[in-house]
């Protein structure tokens, strides 16, 4: 029997939100799962996309767009759902992955030890060592098939997304018909990474859309923005203050040290000593290792002689100094928590978000000043420190993300990784740039025919 469609798509994680990001497509006898992520602030089992929707259903293999636990927390555990599935991504986010996972098994093995969720562990050390064998790993623009299933004509190529190191969007070609996967994208250059460099039409395209409600991001002038954010620095600092840059050990970090490195050069800010502590530290070395395989120009170590040095956990905070510290969401238990904890009660210090904050974490609290939360939460009788919010993305804002719908112009657009109202800003607004598109704002575990 001939059915009127070969092509189905089946979103088994969060789509309204960011959170999992697993999308599964099947082409006739064949599927793919795009990404296997994890939404790490639910207990763990409820964070894990419904793998389950898909046992009468092929898994060939897993395409992983990039490290961040959003998009490859739960891929162990898609292993053991598929274990037959080939596992795809690029050289660098292979190396990554591996290092992501480890640390958030200890993440977990904290949480579950200070209870503050009861649960096990996702997976053992133990089965790392054992899966970490299964990814294969392609360049940029180097085109593969699915090996040990050429007859199914499926062809994945990596495009440079822009986001973090290794990050790619994923085109996927078969029976004349190209579907591309943003993952997460940045069109425009960060201060390390450079904007993303993406194919042209495709027929089928499934963005993230993480600031389609966000109507200043598009209005932001880079240039003006790091001005604002040196003058606010120096000002803190001339006091004598020390200013912690809450931060994303993956990305963000390495991205901010280069900011401040080059703000630093050209004297843009005083010459005080620059931390780094918690987890990114492990990632910079990374960054320093393998950036200039992606960008020749990039001078090997360089992120290490920007670091004044790791903080040692007892010494004293002494300003003027800048601290860059995990997580970016003061959550409990890390390192930022702790020094925000410390910081808080002298006029002099600061803390400077610069990335997302989910609005619930003591970070978001803080940023969106919730000060009486924040003041339990820390165990403090007041909060002293200036708190400031600079915009430095490592995501396309929504005008951004409008040309690339003009450019690819598909005859369906699949949107996702936003909030409902980012979804839906993006979805009454494609029809400017694309008239034709079908635009689809899926729900999660529904199947669709694309
Ligand atoms: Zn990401
Ligand atoms: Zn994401």
């Amino acid at each position: 029997m001939k059915r009127s469609f070969s092509l189905r798509y089946c979103p088994v994680g969060a789509v309204s939100e960011i959170g999992a990001s697993a999308h599964y497509v099947q082409f006739d006898r064949w599927g793919v799962l795009l990404d296997a992520g994890l939404d790490p602030h639910r207990a763990t089992q409820d964070g894990v996309p419904a793998y389950d929707a898909l046992s009468n259903h092929p898994v060939n293999a897993i395409l992983v767009t990039h490290a961040h636990l959003d998009h490859m927390g739960s891929l162990p555990v898609a292993l053991q759902h598929f274990p037959n599935a080939r596992v795809y991504m690029t050289p660098a986010t292979a190396e990554l992955t591996e290092v992501m996972l480890r640390h958030y098994l200890q993440v977990q093995r904290k949480q579950a030890a200070e209870q503050w969720q009861a649960y096990r562990p996702l997976y053992t050390e133990e089965y790392l060592d054992m899966i970490r064998y299964l990814f294969q790993s392609f360049p940029y623009k180097t085109p593969f098939g699915l090996h040990g299933y050429e007859e199914s004509g499926l062809r994945f190529t990596f495009y440079d997304a822009g986001h973090i190191l290794g990050s790619a969007g994923v085109l996927i070609e078969w029976k004349r018909r190209r579907l591309f996967y943003t993952g997460n994208v940045r069109l425009s250059s960060q201060f390390i990474l450079k904007g993303a460099r993406l194919p042209d039409a495709v027929d089928i395209l499934i963005t993230e859309a993480t600031y389609g409600a966000d109507d200043r991001a598009e209005t932001i002038k880079r240039g003006a923005e790091i001005k604002r954010f040196a003058g606010r620095l120096s000002e803190r600092l001339k006091l004598g203050g020390v200013v912690l840059l809450p931060v994303f050990a993956l990305g963000r970090t390495q991205e901010m040290l280069m900011l401040l490195h080059r703000l630093r050069q050209k004297n843009r800010i005083p010459a005080v000593p620059i931390y780094v502590a918690g987890f990114g530290l492990a990632i910079n070395r990374l960054y320093d290792r393998m950036l200039h395989k992606i960008y020749p120009q990039y001078r090997h170590g360089q992120l290490r002689t920007i670091t004044f040095g790791r903080w040692r956990a007892r010494r004293r905070l002494n300003g003027p100094a800048i601290l860059i510290s995990t997580s970016g969401m003061l959550l409990p238990g890390s390192a930022s928590f702790g020094f925000a904890r410390q910081l808080a009660e002298d006029a002099r210090n600061a803390i400077f978000f610069v990335g997302y904050a989910d609005p619930e974490t003591p970070g978001g609290l803080l940023r969106d000043k919730r000060f009486d939360t924040l003041q339990q939460l820390f165990g403090l009788p007041r909060l002293n420190c200036s708190v400031e919010v600079f915009h430095f993305s490592a995501h396309a804002h929504r005008g951004e993300l409008l040309k690339l719908v003009r450019r690819m112009n598909p005859s369906c657009v699949v949107l996702t990784h936003g909030e409902k109202p980012a979804l839906e800003w993006m979805a009454r607004h494609i029809p400017e740039v694309a008239p034709q598109s079908r635009i689809l704002i899926p729900e999660s575990g529904q199947w669709y025919a694309l």
